[in-house]
């Protein structure tokens, strides 16, 4: 929802959000992750002068892909965040140049959504090499075989070859 900075009151908003996946996922070009069941949070906004905070905990389930055995994986999110915000140009400026360790964004316009903030917070708690399981053993580099179920024909030396590993590693990323 779109939040006018105007209309938060002296004593600040409390906000309990419920919002489908679907309708923060239509918001980004496209996410390396789905979400499985809605997003949940409760966010505090207050309003100081020109600078707004919001802070709350978002909660949802979301699948994503094993970077090693690339099978799809349950992933719970729930995490406490804190974004500030400034209509200051000046004073945005002004603590970028600082690196005060509290980010500031620069406010565009006169209103906050709180869709995009709190993508942003599940984006950031989804791991850049998700892992189905710390101990998953990928997939065979020779014959693709989902080295979890159990061990392929392979021969031993050509699963562990160096070349195939780096290989393999290049095709993940691509
Ligand atoms: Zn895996
Ligand atoms: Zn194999």
């Amino acid at each position: 929802m779109k939040i006018y900075i105007n209309d938060i009151p002296p004593e600040g908003l409390s906000l309990d959000l419920k919002e489908e996946g679907s309708t923060l996922a239509s918001l980004a070009g496209g996410l390396d992750f789905s979400f499985l069941s809605p997003v949940v949070a409760h966010l505090s906004v207050t309003r100081k002068g020109e600078d707004v905070s919001v802070c709350g905990d978002v909660s949802t389930k979301t699948s994503l892909t094993c970077s090693r055995c690339i099978r799809k994986f349950d992933f719970t999110i729930e995490t406490h965040f804190s974004v500030f915000f400034t209509r200051l140009r000046e004073e945005a400026k002004e603590r970028e140049l600082k690196k005060e360790d509290m980010e500031l964004n620069l406010l565009d316009g006169d209103e906050i959504d709180t869709d995009a903030i709190l993508l942003e917070q599940i984006a950031l708690e989804v791991p850049i090499k998700p892992l189905c399981s710390p101990e998953c053993k990928g997939l065979c580099p020779r014959c693709g075989a989902d080295l979890n179920q159990g061990r392929c024909g392979c021969p031993e030396e050509e699963r562990i070859d160096p070349r195939f590993a780096r290989l393999r590693d290049f095709k993940i990323k691509s």
